[in-house]
């Protein structure tokens, strides 16, 4: 095989709890993963040289080592003594720094890519463990589906599947620094923690209204205050008829699940000539068949 073309899709956050910050300055968190039916393309060639090389439609996303799939497919090289090069298409749809694991949706991408290129025949395990070498969502990107995941993000529970209903995304013209968000939660006794546990027992009893009714994100608390658009997207989309709608992982991407699909067709339409968005949406949820 000398070619492979993927769809490495992204995620929302059901709900996202932190648990507390560890001594080493990671955070350990409870969050409920899903992913969704919008996706990034990669195409992957074997090459005549020895190295990678990254080409992207995005001018602004770097092509060098800094990008995820660069760095996915060096690791993959180096840890199974590969000397061929490879050549990374990556055609960008998923928002970037918007909190939909767009860049750890590539890198896992890559990983299973050289694996099937490069006949490595590695096991879904073992693509998890390389992908925590690359980012705490990057195994959880290679898993996919409705899981619970704990840690750093790298303890991952498979749940059933989330209850089918359609998903609007929006996006703001902001950028929003993972880190930064991660660096400005204050874990007092006065912050409200979402029920994580609520949302669990409603995805095991598929109802999808007990299940939203404890969605909750608790990284609003610093995004929504210093972007008080986000707020004003969350309103908008219930009153467009959403049935839910929250802010997904450290943001600024604010999502909404809607049961009738010509309100949410209306909605998405509503957003798309609306200056609160930049980039807009609509899709379902996502389940690999394995
Ligand atoms: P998360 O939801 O995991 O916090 P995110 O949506 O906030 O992720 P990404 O879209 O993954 O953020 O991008 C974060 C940064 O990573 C960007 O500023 C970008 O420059 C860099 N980056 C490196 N590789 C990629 C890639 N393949 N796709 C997107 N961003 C990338």
């Amino acid at each position: 095989m000398n070619t492979i073309r993927l769809k490495a899709f992204a995620k929302i956050n059901l709900g996202l709890d932190v648990v507390r910050k560890r001594e080493d300055g990671y955070h350990e968190v409870r969050m409920i993963m899903q992913t969704i039916g919008l996706y990034d393309k990669l195409t992957i060639n074997r090459c005549n040289h020895t190295g990678v090389i990254v080409k992207t439609n995005l001018h602004y996303l770097p092509t060098d080592d800094n990008n995820l799939c660069y760095k996915a497919a060096a690791l993959i090289k180096k840890e199974y003594n590969i000397n061929q090069g490879v050549s990374i298409l990556l055609e960008k749809k998923i928002p970037v720094a918007a909190g939909m694991a767009g860049g750890s949706t590539d890198a896992a991408a890559t990983l299973f890519g050289l694996s099937r290129l490069f006949d490595l025949k590695l096991s879904r395990e073992k693509l998890m463990e390389l992908g925590l070498k690359l980012g705490a969502d990057v195994p959880y990107c290679i898993m996919r589906g409705t899981a619970l995941s704990e840690g750093i993000g790298e303890v991952l529970t498979p749940l059933p599947h989330f209850p089918a209903c359609h998903v609007l995304i929006v996006k703001p013209s902001i950028n929003v620094s993972t880190k930064y968000v991660y660096e400005h939660l204050k874990l007092n006794e006065t912050i409200n923690h979402p029920n994580i546990d609520g949302i669990i027992k409603g995805i095991e009893q598929n109802n999808l209204y007990t299940a939203i009714s404890d969605f909750g994100n608790i990284l609003e608390t610093v995004t929504m205050k210093d972007y008080p658009i986000i707020g004003t997207i969350k309103e908008k989309m219930l009153e467009y008829g959403a049935l839910v709608s929250l802010m997904s992982g450290s943001g600024p991407t604010v999502f909404g699940l809607f049961d009738d699909l010509k309100a949410a067709e209306k909605a998405f339409y509503q957003f798309k000539i609306s200056e609160l968005s930049k980039q807009v949406f609509l899709t379902n949820l996502y389940h690999p068949v394995y």
